[in-house]
């Protein structure tokens, strides 16, 4: 879609955003109309219905495109949203394999939903390749992973897995909210769909929702659109104008994320309070070679244990500029406790399966001055 050479912050800036033909507006207008005039029968400006394209979402879906490094990408109106729009290409009968610790409303969806039209799912740990290889069946048309994972910062070796997908003749999907196409683009290590929350770092101001499905083959490109025209959940043209605003902006949010992220680690490595860091960055994460070998930097998500539930909520209760909420990747610092909130609804059994204690918490830093932060936190702390 885009043949762009220029380095990221300037397709993020420009790719899919000339100026306005018409006006010569340097932003994107938000393109408020359902309809188009038609000239004749048949004969059009390139766009007849919203649902099916918009020019300003069309601006956004080919800055995203470029961005990943993939063909083509379509929105949606959440994350949610475009990883069924990815299900919606299965039948009764496919086989999907999906990472066991993703996102919790990704197996909400496919287990309470989508099992209901014959699709069936195995989760398995892909921080081990070998457990995709096998969970493969003749059937299996797809495999979905997260790296690193929510909450355990647990990475899985995408060049390794995607090489076991492509052997069996099958898919492979990569949610890449976390990392966000500067810190890690899947594609370059042989995935076929990248998918996103938009609504996370991409965004980045925590102000929309959205979704996105970026592809690598022609048939994605056509399998999307008519998912789009057809479905209808797709992005409205006022949110897609706020990602593209977002977005403008990743490269620079996204190296003070980092900066902060790691800072915020270390200092949380060695006070005495805190047990356990789970940070890709920190040199005693186990994966700490695959994150640099897979990915440009490190990030702002960070997950550490506290010891129990009181010692976290004492914590949480202390905090000045951290804001206790769910959601990630915006520029306030975001913190939160999985076990009561995104990961509540997985039930005791299973968090304990996955490592998610009661004294875990799970800190999105933001770009706020690092000092500050590091100052809200070890005053916290010494309340604990
Ligand atoms: C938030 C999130 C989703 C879901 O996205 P919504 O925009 O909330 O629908 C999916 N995957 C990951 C990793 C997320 O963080």
């Amino acid at each position: 879609m885009t043949k762009s050479k220029a380095g990221f912050a300037t397709r993020a800036i420009h790719d899919g955003q000339s100026p306005d033909p018409l006006t010569g507006a340097v932003n994107v207008p938000i393109y408020l109309s359902s309809t188009y005039a038609q000239e004749e029968i048949g004969k059009n400006k390139g766009y007849e219905y919203s649902r099916v394209s918009n020019p300003t979402r069309d601006a956004l879906e080919t800055n995203l495109a470029s961005l990943e490094g993939g063909s083509s990408a379509h929105v949606f109106a959440s994350g949610m949203a475009a990883i069924m729009a990815m299900i919606t290409l299965f039948k009764t009968g496919d086989h999907v394999i999906c990472g066991e610790n993703v996102y919790g409303g990704t197996p909400r969806l496919f287990n309470q939903i989508v099992t209901g039209y014959g699709i069936e799912f195995t989760y398995v740990d892909t921080s081990d390749p070998e457990n995709v290889r096998k969970a493969l069946r003749p059937a299996t048309k797809l495999v979905h992973i997260e790296t690193p994972t929510n909450p355990m910062m647990t990475l899985t070796d995408i060049r390794a897995v995607a090489d076991i997908c492509h052997e069996a003749g099958v898919e492979l999907s990569v949610d890449n909210t976390f990392m966000s196409p500067y810190f890690q683009r899947p594609i370059e290590f042989g995935a076929d769909i990248v998918m996103h929350s938009t609504t996370k770092f991409l965004n980045g101001h925590s102000d929309s929702l959205g979704g996105v499905l970026v592809g690598t083959k022609p048939s994605h490109a056509e399998q999307f659109a008519f998912v789009q025209k057809c479905t209808g959940g797709i992005l409205s043209p006022f949110e897609s104008w706020m990602i593209l605003r977002g977005v403008k902006t990743l490269a620079v949010r996204m190296r003070q994320h980092d900066e902060s992220g790691r800072k915020v680690a270390e200092f949380l490595a060695n006070h005495k309070a805190v047990g356990k860091v789970f940070y890709p960055g920190l040199t005693t994460h186990p994966q700490h070679e695959l994150a640099k070998k897979q990915m440009t930097g490190f990030g702002s998500m960070i997950t550490f244990e506290l010891g129990s539930l009181d010692r976290a909520n004492t914590f949480l209760k202390g905090l000045k500029i951290c804001t206790l909420g769910e959601s990630l990747g915006g520029v306030e610092t975001l913190i939160s406790h999985p076990a009561t909130m995104t990961h509540a609804a997985l039930g005791e059994e299973m968090r304990a399966a996955l490592g998610i204690t009661d004294g875990m918490i799970r800190l999105s830093v933001g770009i706020e001055d690092t000092d500050d932060l590091i100052a809200d936190l070890e005053q916290a702390l010494g309340g604990i």
